[in-house]
């Protein structure tokens, strides 16, 4: 497959007001929202909302058009535009980032397993009105992460009432408390309609803000990211509208892993975002150590024979290196999904590539820095612990490693676990 890699110039001036955002509404409130857990960024959330609200219009317009048979259809870029508004927003604020007003995983989820009737009744409600709306994807629960066939939150179906009866704990959920408590969203559960037919019952459903038996019942209080929202969520016999399925109610057992594969292709699209909210914090880290390595007098001399450069001169193009290898993959991942291809196995390697190396290139920035690489009085201690998540959700560093193995080994999940 042919890849360009110049960024069209429509995007790149999207960067520069998205970097401004970063500068503005992102760097200067850093500390604050880390410091004050679960608080809401208004100031970013201000100017995020008109603009997603747009976005998503037009996304929504484009669905209810035909397309003009004499166009020739070309790829789009609208995966590539996410791709890199994640980078510079968590290039801003990885957590503040997380709590864009917007559908997010939510979106993912519709987007992959949804009817053209379905996006449109959902999304609408993210590209209209003055308040920010959210939504949230829960799948993990306290027994089961990542082994997704052990759920135990059951949908089932009263015919009575025409109504899907939700009952389980959902726990860790980004932007659940946003959805369903500040706001009139959605959130994505994933429950068993079968639990006997293991994976294949797994179905999404749409659960809406304001649905009765649905709770939030804790904050977590976490390690990095601390500005995002994640929380864990209890149904109780909440009842949902027979359409709020996304997919098909049937339980294919031959062979099938049924409701599974929409969440894999959920996460094909959310992996490579993942990947970019990595890049994103790295290449934080990265540009400060080499604004105090100048201000020391110490420049990275490119181009300069490798045996003739200081360690910490190595150190740095190492950095640089591997957070360009990770860039590539993700670029690859992205480029495919706008190509409409199949791209499980780029976006496991870019998520894991991406993920490792934003911990290596945080922990040795801080350990460049020396005392006030640590202190708070900087931000590169609150980057280390940020970039810290990329490799536990959507799939964690094994489990992503795992997939991309199978795939390049052609062995099935039972051979390869
Ligand atoms: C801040 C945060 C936000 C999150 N947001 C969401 C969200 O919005 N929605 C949602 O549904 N979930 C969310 N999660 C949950 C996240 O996706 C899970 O934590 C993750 O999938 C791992 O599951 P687990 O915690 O149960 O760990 P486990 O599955 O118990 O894994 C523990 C360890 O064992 C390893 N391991 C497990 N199985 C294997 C195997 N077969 N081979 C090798 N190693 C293995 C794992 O890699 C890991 O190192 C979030 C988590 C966090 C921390």
């Amino acid at each position: 497959m042919p890849i360009d890699f110049e960024i069209p110039e429509f995007i790149q001036q999207q960067q520069m007001m998205i970097r401004w955002i970063a500068e503005n509404t992102m760097r200067p409130y850093s500390r604050q929202y880390d410091e004050q857990e679960h608080t809401r960024p208004k100031e970013f959330i201000e100017q995020m909302w008109p603009l997603l609200k747009e976005q998503q219009k037009a996304a929504l317009k484009k669905l209810t058009e035909t397309p003009d048979p004499d166009k020739p259809r070309r790829p789009g870029t609208g995966n590539l535009r996410l791709m890199l508004l994640a980078e510079m927003l968590s290039w801003g604020d990885a957590g503040i980032y997380l709590c864009l007003p917007s559908a997010l995983l939510a979106g993912s989820a519709i987007e992959a397993v949804g009817t053209p009737e379905q996006k449109i009744r959902f999304l609408t409600r993210y590209a209209e009105g003055d308040e920010p709306v959210w939504g949230a994807m829960a799948m993990t629960e306290p027994g089961a992460g990542s082994d997704t066939s052990a759920i135990q939150t059951t949908a089932h179906f009263d015919e009575a009432t025409n109504e899907w009866v939700l009952n389980g704990e959902k726990i860790f959920c980004t932007n659940g408390g946003l959805a369903l408590e500040e706001s009139n969203g959605v959130v994505v559960v994933w429950a068993t309609v079968d639990r006997s037919a293991g994976r294949a019952g797994m179905k999404p459903f749409v659960v809406e803000a304001g649905t009765p038996g649905v709770t939030v019942v804790k904050q977590e209080i976490k390690h990095g990211i601390r500005a995002s929202d994640t929380v864990a969520i209890s149904f109780q016999n909440a009842r949902i509208p027979a359409d709020n399925i996304l997919g098909s109610p049937e339980v294919q057992r031959e062979g099938s892993t049924g409701g599974f594969r929409g969440a894999m292709a959920t996460f094909d699209a959310s992996r490579p975002l993942v990947a970019a909210s990595a890049l994103g914090v790295g290449r934080a880290a990265l540009e400060f150590v080499k604004e105090k390595l100048a201000e020391a007098g110490i420049d990275i001399p490119y181009g300069a024979p490798y045996h003739t450069l200081t360690a910490i001169q190595r150190d740095v193009l190492d950095m640089e290196a591997d957070l360009c290898a990770a860039y590539l993959l993700t670029l690859r991942a992205t480029a495919m999904l706008d190509e409409k291809q199949h791209n499980s196995l780029e976006a496991s390697m870019a998520k894991v590539k991406a993920g490792k190396v934003v911990t290596r290139v945080t922990q040795k920035a801080v350990e460049l820095l020396g005392p006030l690489g640590y202190s708070r009085e900087w931000l590169v201690e609150k980057w280390m612990r940020d970039g810290r998540i990329n490799s536990i959700y959507e799939g964690t560093d094994q489990i992503n490693t795992l997939i991309v193995a199978r795939r390049i080994l052609g062995y099935t999940r039972r051979e390869l676990a």
